[in-house]
């Protein structure tokens, strides 16, 4: 459906051919647009824009007319009507067509003397990103219980942005759609309304987004749909943060956002336990949970869904034909290549159910276990990362509980980044090289490092 940018390079292209045109009559194919009838010899004065609406100035009337999905008009020399003409409207030297597949466009014809931003339907279209600020956006928010998306699609409220453009705004100002309107602050609000004209007047000059059918006129197509950061872009990673771009409804609406960047809750502070193998990242976990902190392990995650996720599971037979989960666990090791295919295929799957456990949990602060953390690229996805490293001593005795021989151990080893690589990407380290008792002191000092 045509949104402001859209609407705004039909509203350019048309008026570089028609204005100060003569428009001699109409002839009107299809019953609810007779009312064009009545136009004849009147020059177009000027092409304008309110919205998503486009008004034609004559010299005795106006014309405004809503594309709605899929309207579209076309100019030809030749009169001929194609499939889905509904109107023509009569040049001296030229036709204009409107075409409209589904019939959902309108048109509205008013004498000059009228009004018109005071009737029906522009006098229900609100103000555009351009013509307020943040002080506006927020007075009309703190009286909506409803999610920002909602408020923001409501053109009553603001015109112009349907749904892709929604979505970017949000992205742009870091605001999660399902955030209830009335907690947005002045702040945010002003965020959003400098986010909106930056996405709109950038898809302005990419001649609007053309995703299903979108043709500004003539048969040309828009080009920002190659620059969205966030609409339609599930399961990719977020250009920002590298997580991956979640899609579910609001308002509605099919919608697309980074569950990292737009937070529903920006207090909750995500904290990751990393480490090579055999390093006692499990034995940190389990500590910080016996002390009452909320705790996820992505691993767990990963097995749960490996039993749950029919989706996930035929994802992974398609692409490489296997299924048992012992085969899976000796190609994670052995094969670079596969490996990566296999992070690729499930990592969407195991983000996705990652943040909808951290949407349940209702405190500040959260630990979660992310094994191949740098290896899947998510050091930029949450707020601080703390290194688990263990002396040879305790990772052998690691490795004997887990019934692993020193060889599968460096043939692991090898599938995972650098130690040192690791440690110097962490915000914080813990040693593992004591007893059990020795471990619990160094989290605890941790968490009064942390302030947590
Ligand atoms: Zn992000």
């Amino acid at each position: 459906m045509p949104e402001l940018p859209e609407v705004e390079t039909v509203k350019r292209r048309l008026s570089l051919s028609l204005i100060d045109k003569e428009i001699i009559d109409i002839d009107v194919f299809y019953p609810s647009y007779s009312s064009l009838k009545q136009i004849n010899n009147e020059k177009i004065l000027d092409i304008k824009r309110k919205g998503k609406y486009l008004i034609f100035v004559l010299s005795n009337h106006f014309i405004v007319s809503h594309l709605r999905m899929e309207g579209k008009y076309h100019i030809k020399e030749e009169k001929d009507l194609s499939k889905h003409d509904l109107v023509r409207f009569n040049f001296k030297n030229f036709y204009l067509f409107y075409n409209d597949v589904r019939k959902f466009g309108t048109f509205n014809c008013f004498n000059k003397d009228i009004d018109i931003y005071n009737e029906y339907p522009l006098k229900d279209v609100g103000p555009e990103p351009f013509d307020v600020d943040g002080r506006y956006l927020y007075q009309k928010l703190t009286i909506k219980n409803e999610p920002i998306k909602a408020a923001l699609l409501d053109q009553h409220i603001i015109s112009g942005l349907g749904n892709i453009y929604v979505d970017e705004t949000l992205f742009m100002s870091s605001i999660n759609p399902h955030r209830k309107s009335n907690t947005i602050t002045e702040f945010e609000a002003s965020k959003l309304i400098e986010s909106a004209r930056i996405v709109l007047n950038k898809a302005i000059k990419l001649g609007g987004s053309t995703i299903k059918s979108f043709e500004s006129f003539n048969g040309e197509i828009g080009h920002f749909q190659t620059e969205l950061s966030v609409h339609l872009r599930e399961g990719e990673r977020c250009k920002i943060c590298n997580a991956f771009i979640i899609k579910d409804r609001c308002a509605g609406r099919g919608t697309y956002y980074c569950p990292n960047c737009q937070r529903e809750d920006e207090n909750k502070k995500l904290f990751v336990i990393t480490g090579g193998y055999a390093s006692g990242k499990s034995s940190v976990l389990k500590i910080l949970n016996n002390l009452g902190y909320e705790t996820i392990s992505l691993d767990d995650i990963y097995n749960n869904l490996f039993q749950s996720s029919t989706k996930m599971k035929n994802a992974i037979k398609k692409k490489l034909k296997i299924s048992s989960k012992e085969e899976l666990k000796k190609l994670v090791f052995s094969d670079k290549e596969k490996n990566n295919i296999l992070m690729s295929i499930t990592h969407p799957f195991v983000m996705e159910e990652l943040y909808k456990e951290i949407s349940k949990m209702n405190v500040q602060v959260i630990f979660i276990e992310v094994p191949l953390l740098f290896e899947g690229g998510f050091e930029k996805t949450f707020d601080k990362i703390i290194d688990v490293y263990s002396s040879p001593a305790i990772r052998d005795n690691i490795l004997k509980n887990k019934g692993i021989s020193y060889e599968d151990f460096i043939q692991r080893s090898n599938s995972q980044i650098n130690i040192e690589e690791k440690r110097k990407k962490a915000d914080f380290m813990v040693y593992n090289d004591g007893t059990k008792k020795d471990l619990l002191f160094k989290v605890k000092e941790l968490l009064k490092m942390m302030e947590v």
